[in-house]
């Protein structure tokens, strides 16, 4: 059985302990970016770091920042995912 490299059991667990730890870091560790904030319905919506900074301060966790944030779609508060991008 071949399997291509990185497909492996351990890249998912480690994928996933880093979205982990991004929940509790703070704003100002993160060098810009985007957060990609995924709600329990599915709709997903991207926000600039800066934009957070500007609004929480660089000193708030990121799980902080966006735990007040509501959907677009569903206008729910139920984050399945948080994660960065680049
Ligand atoms: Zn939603």
């Amino acid at each position: 059985m071949d399997r291509p490299a990185g497909t492996g059991q351990d890249e998912d667990a480690s994928r996933q302990d880093r979205e982990l730890r991004l929940d509790g870091r703070r704003l100002g560790r993160l060098r810009g970016g985007k957060i990609r904030i995924t709600c329990g319905c599915g709709h997903s919506g991207d926000v600039p770091v800066a934009a957070l900074v500007a609004r929480h301060g660089d000193e708030v966790r990121v799980r902080d920042a966006t735990a007040s944030m509501r959907c677009g779609n569903c206008g729910g508060r139920r984050i399945q995912e948080v994660r960065w991008v680049e």
